[in-house]
């Protein structure tokens, strides 16, 4: 996106904020004219009050005095207060809309992006808005006193304020310049940051096998060489910020030296008094704060527009997974059926051309060796992803045809990896449903949970977060099948959830497991036989392909692959 559309995609976000925005802009023009005011003050003083000795004047003008600086005090207050309320109202807004959005985006879009990198995106990208949002609603004082100060040149000497102003011009090319060097480097540096963030936040997630496996150093260097980045960066963006400054004082310097040239041969000729030029000058002077204040303006909008691409290009992702449909789902729509379906990750075919059905209430198990694409096939079921060839159907309509939460209603699946979040265990087992508390300890119970939650500190109550690593791995999963069960969705995937476990924790999983299944359509993928040997049929995926299908007994009979994956062992034998 250009720099001006981005420019005009953030103004957008003030157009609610218009009113206080004038408002801001009315106060900021009253608290211009107080200096010029005490001034006039000063100058009362001098001639009409000590000169003439107006005493009834001298007892007014102290009170005067304190209430002009009360009045710049409230100004100044309300001013800030005003300007800061938009600055934070507009990132908050640009805030909630991004995380929304991320709430949206595809599983495949967060695989590709690391958590602490996105992160980073909400905190700085957003922050560097703020910073720019607010320096540009409070520089806006700066061109007003500009144009103050002009008038009051013109009015004392027309033809020396054209010299000055001559030059003017060409102070436009150190901003431009020094502004998109600035926004450049101000882009790579947060894009640094994030990246930067995304391998801290990896590394810290992973500091179990880090520490295991000794890779210390090889995550430290990589971290220095990312951090090493972000140093120079900083200097590149300091520069930039700090470079328009000096050069823009050069410039006037220029127009200065040409007013003195020209107005020092009119005082010479006798057509102008040395202090009358004197005077002009000072005030030429007063100008150069102002004509910086322009130049901050624009660095400053070029921070923010840094911050605000980045999080642009997140709104306009589009999620791959598009919820167009308008189907309802309903407890009757549960026959699968997989039809030509190819799917490919960006680097070669991983399902091709698959074929078949799950009838309504029928246990289908997938086996096959790993990384034969059957997680895949779990992911294309509560639409993660889409196929990239062919079309899987539910209840004889395509799945891209029903409302997309409708369909992911009817559909509950128990994973290998069992996530849990940082709230209480009700909570977990109740998340995306409003179950009552006795609906949730019902859950427990058939998922094989309910002894040992109530065993815990706090039961039902207790954090996950508290425990921090007391949950096995079979506890975790029966809280996932408890979530499952309150789910009470007709179909059912199961994800090798049983396989990372110990065949104590596993026999009570399974048993939750057995019961979760019961009138459901399921797809199990397994790698234990007594899961496989229960199934109404068996498929064999072999490279994303489907080899064969059958009964257990029949498929052994077959001496095909179903036969050799035993026999290698890949389906373990429990
Ligand atoms: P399985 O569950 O049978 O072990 P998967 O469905 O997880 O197999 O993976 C099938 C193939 O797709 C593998 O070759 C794997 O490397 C690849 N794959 C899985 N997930 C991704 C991903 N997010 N990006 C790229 N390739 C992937
Ligand atoms: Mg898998």
């Amino acid at each position: 996106m250009k720099p001006s559309a981005t420019t005009r995609r953030l103004l957008r976000y003030f157009k609610p904020h218009r009113q206080r925005f004038v408002l801001a802009i009315l106060l900021m023009a009253l608290q211009a004219l107080i200096p010029g005011t005490l001034v006039l003050l000063i100058e009362t003083v001098l001639d009409d009050v000590l000169i003439a000795k107006d005493t009834q004047m001298l007892a007014i003008l102290p009170f005067a005095l304190v209430a002009l600086y009360v009045v710049g005090g409230l100004l100044t207050v309300g001013r800030g207060m005003l300007t800061r309320h938009i600055a934070w109202d507009v990132i908050t807004t640009l805030r909630a809309e991004v995380f929304w959005h991320l709430l949206h985006l595809d599983a495949r879009w967060h695989q590709k992006h690391p958590t602490g990198e996105t992160l980073a995106r909400l905190s700085q990208d957003v922050n560097m808005v703020q910073y720019g949002v607010s320096g540009i609603v409070t520089a806006i004082q700066q061109p007003l006193t500009l144009l103050v100060l002009l008038g009051a040149a013109a009015w004392m000497n027309p033809w020396l304020t054209l010299i000055a102003i001559a030059v003017l011009p060409l102070v436009a090319w150190p901003i431009a310049r020094f502004g998109r060097r600035l926004r450049h480097s101000s882009r790579a540096s947060l894009d640094n940051m994030a990246e930067l963030s995304g391998s801290a936040g990896e590394t810290l997630s992973g500091m179990r096998t880090v520490a295991i496996f000794g890779g210390e150093n090889e995550r430290g260097q990589r971290f220095d060489t990312a951090n090493e980045q972000q140093r120079q960066l900083q200097m590149h963006v300091f520069l930039a910020n700090l470079m328009p400054g000096p050069v823009i004082e050069v410039i006037a310097a220029v127009g200065v030296g040409a007013v003195l040239w020209v107005g020092g041969k009119q005082v010479f000729a006798g057509e102008v008094l040395a202090g009358e030029l004197i005077a002009f000058m000072v005030a030429l002077g007063l100008l150069n704060e102002p004509l910086k204040g322009i130049s901050k303006i624009h660095s400053l909008t070029q921070r923010a527009i840094s911050g605000a691409e980045s999080l642009f290009s997140i709104l306009d992702t589009k999620p791959c997974v598009a919820d167009q449909g308008t189907a309802e789902a309903t407890t009757s729509t549960v026959g699968l059926d997989f039809k030509d379906v190819g799917f490919d990750y960006g680097d070669g075919p991983v399902l091709c051309n698959l074929n078949f059905k799950i009838g309504a209430g029928e246990v289908v198990a997938l086996v096959g060796p790993s990384g034969s694409g059957k997680s895949t096939i779990a992911n294309l079921i509560p639409r993660l992803m889409d196929p990239c060839t062919g079309s899987i159907q539910l209840g004889g309509i395509d799945l891209r045809e029903y409302r997309l939460a409708s369909l992911r209603r009817s559909i509950a699946v128990v994973s290998q990896e069992g996530f849990l979040f940082d709230d209480t265990i009700a909570a977990n087992i109740a998340f995306g449903t409003a179950a009552t508390p006795e609906e949730i300890v019902n859950a427990a119970n058939v998922a094989n949970a309910h002894g040992f939650i109530e065993d815990l500190p706090n039961g039902y109550h207790t954090r996950v977060d508290e425990l921090g690593m007391r949950l096995s791995g079979g506890q975790r999963q029966r809280i996932c099948i408890a979530r499952a069960i309150l789910r009470d969705a007709p179909i059912l995937i199961l994800d090798e959830a049983t396989s990372a476990l110990d065949a104590e924790s596993e026999a009570l999983v399974q048993e939750a497991l057995d019961r979760l299944m019961k009138e459901r359509t399921v797809l199990a993928i397994a790698h234990r036989l007594s899961t496989v040997r229960n199934a109404d049929r068996i498929l064999v995926l072999e490279e994303g392909k489907l080899v064969e299908h059958g009964s257990h007994d029949a498929l052994i009979a077959a001496e095909g692959h179903y036969a050799r994956l035993i026999q290698h062992q890949t389906i373990g034998l429990a």
